[in-house]
């Protein structure tokens, strides 16, 4: 038996993206939110840094939050989108404010910045942030939250969305919905090596694949330099705003190499400190180290610190931590408009799974929270406006809950493994060619498509992103931004 329910607006994802946006349209109109794991599990939770906007206009500027957003993109951004994003940042900031996080005085400066503009909370600003949207979504009864319920695929018609079908305790539910919202986050768990969270498994941009929705840019996956190098998932990201603090990276011999790589050398953008790092590591480890013994940085940091010295034993304000580029944020995805709008009828993406084309071919630090705050107001004020009454409509569902187990781990795994060494940091043609014909392959492993539970949701999934990024690396032939091929 397939439960129904009915909505006006469904939003899927309880991120940054999902919750901003659930919160905006539920000042007027009955929503329901559903998330695949508790509230708090998502990528938001992790975020360290903060968001970038320009604060103190003495010293800086939208112009130059502009250029620093262009050049890391390698100018294939869209400046259009990328002025809108960096004019409205004040205005999110505010947003952010009156939902009571408190921001730091100081502002953090990261790489591929001209200035100190990163708001935050000590290195805990995404925690603050999902807490308290989260406080605000609880309280407002207009929103009707689903939790441990996942997002299988679409409903769609004629290219117009009706909703989507979830799997919940063992249960094919259907959500009937005038509009639906995709917030469901990046990809990161489609690599071996990630900072990102087991929920990261890119479920919105494959489901909006398989119904034929526009995507963009999925060969920019854009991989962190300075991940403390551990064999264990997600990795702890070790903060860009470190080296704004000062620490610098360096090689075994005590070396600072950056500067051979880029005359902006430790504060290079993502795309050129993770190249140089890959090629350091060839000789051997590469440390990130504060060299003053800098003891205010346990106070400024004590996340990150703490993190380090529980798993390494290491401190943070002394000691060379080693570092690896590890796989982070997906600077494409569901193609939007200035909405949130994407190819589909009654369909949005917000957040890390839409391509708005703010970030182009490398995503500038702290870009991507203010891009998910900026498109959640965009689409909640396109939604409130143009929702209108999409007729209830029956769609032939054809999912069974899975009663077997089938034990999917080890193909999950190896996907991982394809995509870290075929479709990773560097690229060739030869390697992306045998990728895809590698997943293609597993393709014929998986259950029959009508069976469906998590396990085997998410390794469709990955999958399917899988070969979206490859293929689009294949045919991008060119080295640019996060996209590295000899
Ligand atoms: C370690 C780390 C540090 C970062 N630091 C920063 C930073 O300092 N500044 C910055 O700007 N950015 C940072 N980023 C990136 C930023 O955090 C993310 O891009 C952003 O939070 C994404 O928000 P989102 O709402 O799109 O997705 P998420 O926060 O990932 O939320 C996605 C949601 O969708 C749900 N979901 C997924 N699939 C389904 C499904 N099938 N059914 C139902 N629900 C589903 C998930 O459970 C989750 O609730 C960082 C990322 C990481 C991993």
């Amino acid at each position: 038996m397939i439960k129904n329910i009915q909505t006006d607006v469904l939003v899927i994802g309880s991120g940054i993206g999902g919750l901003l946006t659930a919160l905006l349209i539920g000042k007027n109109k009955k929503i329901t939110l559903v998330t695949k794991s508790s509230l708090s599990q998502t990528a938001t939770r992790l975020a360290q840094g903060g968001i970038a906007a320009v604060q103190n206009f003495k010293q800086d500027s939208f112009r130059e939050h502009e250029a620093d957003t262009m050049k890391a993109g390698h100018s294939i951004n869209k400046p259009k989108i990328v002025k809108e994003v960096v004019e409205m940042g004040p205005e999110i900031i505010a947003l952010l404010k009156s939902l009571h996080i408190h921001f730091d005085e100081s502002l953090h400066l990261e790489g591929g910045h001209s200035h100190h503009r990163v708001a935050h909370v000590k290195d805990m600003t995404g925690k603050i942030i999902e807490d308290k949207l989260i406080q605000a979504v609880r309280k407002n009864k207009n929103i009707q939250i689903y939790e441990h319920m996942l997002a299988i695929d679409l409903l769609s018609k004629s290219n117009i969305c009706h909703g989507a079908t979830f799997f919940k305790d063992n249960n094919i539910v259907a959500i009937q919905a005038n509009e639906t919202v995709l917030a469901t986050g990046g990809i990161g768990q489609a690599y071996l090596h990630t900072t990102n969270p087991s929920v990261a498994t890119g479920d919105g941009i494959a489901m909006a694949s398989r119904a034929e929705v526009g995507t963009e840019g999925m060969e920019f996956v854009q991989f962190h330099p300075t991940a403390l190098e551990e064999r264990k998932t997600p990795q702890l990201l070790l903060s860009e705003a470190l080296r704004g603090a000062d620490a610098h990276i360096l090689n075994a011999k005590g070396e600072h190499f950056m500067k051979k790589y880029d005359v902006r050398g430790d504060l290079s953008p993502r795309d050129i400190v993770t190249k140089a790092i890959f090629e350091e590591l060839k000789k051997g480890q590469v440390y990130l180290q504060f060299e003053m013994n800098k003891k205010s940085i346990h106070k400024d940091f004590p996340t990150i610190s703490a993190a380090i010295k529980q798993k390494t034993g290491l401190d943070l304000a002394k000691d060379m931590i080693p570092i690896t580029p590890v796989a982070h944020y997906l600077c494409g995805g569901i193609k939007t408009n200035s909405h949130g709008v994407t190819s589909m009828k009654h369909l949005y993406a917000v957040g890390e799974c839409a391509s708005t084309g703010l970030h182009g071919a490398n995503r500038l630090a702290s870009n991507s929270l203010l891009e998910a705050a900026v498109f959640a107001v965009k689409t909640a004020e396109f939604v409130l406006k143009n929702c209108t009454k999409n007729k209830a409509i029956k769609i032939a569902i054809q999912l069974t809950a899975a009663t077997q187990t089938y034990k999917l781990k080890s193909l999950r795994k190896k996907i991982q493994i394809i995509m870290w060494e075929k479709v990773g940091i560097l690229r060739t043609t030869e390697g992306l060619k045998t990728a895809i014909q590698e997943l293609a392959s597993i393709r014929n492993l998986l259950p029959p498509p009508h069976f469906i539970n998590r396990e085997i949701s998410d390794t469709k999934n990955l999958l399917e992103i899988g070969l979206l990024i490859a293929k689009a690396a294949l045919a991008r032939k060119k080295s640019i931004g996060c996209h590295w091929q000899v």
